[in-house]
């Protein structure tokens, strides 16, 4: 590891101010990813400024119903939170499928949402990687991609951004409050994290000093379901080969509101828009719900080594969809796949309904090892049944994970 110089500033101006006077420098959070980079020698920071102690650790209510999550909130302290729990319960359910409980205790807010990639190339300084080193090449394009992008990726990098607790924000409308050496600014989360292009040593927008302070959430809406499905090679202590987080509104058979996003599939967590608008102001139906994926995917580019994340992408969708319309779903064939009815809003309020993550084992990596109901989702639902892919995925997973 090469000598660095530890700093503490006593506010966030001050650490702003000293960074900006470090260019090869870095925030510190709880450093679970930065400290392991550093040792790989990926991460050559001169100076860290720890800024665990600078930003809030607490979760408070805004006056519009809505939460600020402090950027120094331990992920195992927000997954915990009463308010998270009972009215996120998504956002608790995406943080306790991460890592494990001793990482979570760690890990900060802010430094999830800038972890990187795990493109394996990425950790391994003794091969090209234009993300780690611009210009030098992707050796994941000719190389093990299995894990990576099917979704926005260029000839440069089609590394995954590998967040759970930033798809599920990206689903609730979140936005990060930051503190610059511009001073400060609210971003929308969706548009916090780049597409690669031809820079992906850029993983976001923010500047260099750029503080994340905090994260806010939105005001659920009342009586909306929202769910977080990760699938994954091992039931636990491993990243998404695909993740879905959504929130559902119905009414009568009819979609109010629907919103999607996906891990595991791009440099950075995927809203998908394209599906949610294919959906909104139509009936919930299971055949609605697969065409909805399939235009959501339609433009998918997956490598050799990966396409299998299509299907599985496409499956994960409905299956999750289709758990949160339960008993709302319409019958079968009484709702094509049409266009979505563009009188429909998005309903203000609070308070939603039950969520919990799940895995799935090594069927998951089968594309078409799927279960009809899978293959067909208006075979499926509403009934407590297993995953898409593999019949032995266990929504208890991880014992400390809510069931909202
Ligand atoms: C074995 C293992 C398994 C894991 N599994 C998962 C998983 O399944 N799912 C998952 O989502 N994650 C997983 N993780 C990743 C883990 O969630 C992250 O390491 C953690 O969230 C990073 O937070 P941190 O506070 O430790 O960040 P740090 O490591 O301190 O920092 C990460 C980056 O953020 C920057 N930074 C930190 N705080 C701020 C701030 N406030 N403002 C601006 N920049 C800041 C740092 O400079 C650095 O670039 C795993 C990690 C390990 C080691
Ligand atoms: S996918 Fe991106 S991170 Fe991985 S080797 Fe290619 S450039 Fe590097």
């Amino acid at each position: 590891m090469r000598p660095f110089r530890y700093e503490r500033a006593d506010d966030v101006a001050g650490a702003v101010a000293l960074l900006a006077r470090a260019p090869q420098g870095a925030f510190l959070g709880g450093g679970t990813n930065l400290v392991d980079l550093m040792r790989l020698d990926v991460a050559r920071p001169d100076v860290l400024v720890d800024v665990r102690r600078l930003t809030s650790d607490q979760v408070e209510e805004l006056p519009d119903g809505g939460v600020r999550i402090g950027a120094a909130v331990p992920n195992s302290d927000l997954a915990a939170n009463t308010m998270i729990r009972t009215r996120y319960p998504m956002l608790s359910a995406a943080l306790l499928a991460g890592a494990s409980g001793q990482l979570r205790n760690l890990a900060t807010s802010g430094g999830n949402l800038l972890q990187r990639t795990r493109c394996v190339y990425f950790q391994n300084v003794t091969t090209a990687c234009n993300k780690r080193q611009p210009g030098s090449g992707c050796s994941a394009i000719e190389g093990h991609h299995r894990d990576l992008a099917i979704l926005g990726s260029s000839p440069a990098c089609v590394a995954t951004h590998p967040s759970d607790m930033a798809v599920a924000m990206v689903a609730l409308d979140a936005v990060v409050q930051t503190h610059g050496p511009n001073g400060e600014r609210s971003i929308p989360l969706a548009q916090l994290h780049r597409l690669p292009g031809q820079e992906p040593e850029h993983d976001t927008v923010l500047e260099h000093g750029e503080l994340i302070t905090a994260i806010d959430l939105p005001p659920m809406p009342p009586n909306v379901r929202s769910r977080y499905r990760k699938v994954r090679d091992r039931a636990s202590y491993a990243f998404a080969l695909v993740s879905v987080a959504a929130v559902l509104d119905i009414s009568e058979g009819m979609i109010r509101d629907v919103r999607i996003a996906l891990g595991g599939v791009a440099h950075k967590p995927w809203r998908a828009t394209v599906a949610e608008r294919s959906l909104i102001g139509g009936p919930a139906s299971g055949e609605r719900f697969r065409h909805a994926a399939e235009e959501e995917l339609a433009d998918a580019q997956p490598l050799p080594g990966n396409a299998f994340k299509v299907p599985l992408a496409r499956n994960t969708i409905v299956r999750t969809l289709l758990d949160l319309a339960g008993s709302s779903l319409v019958p079968p064939g009484t709702a094509g796949p049409g266009p979505a009815n563009p009188g429909a809003t998005r309903p203000e309020a609070t308070n939603p309904e039950a969520a919990h993550q799940e895995t799935a084992g090594p069927g998951a990596a089968d594309p078409e090892g799927v279960h009809p109901e899978a293959a067909n989702p208006e075979a499926a639902r509403p009934a407590p049944d297993p995953a898409v892919m593999d019949p032995e995925m266990d929504p208890g997973a991880d014992p400390e994970g809510p069931r909202g």
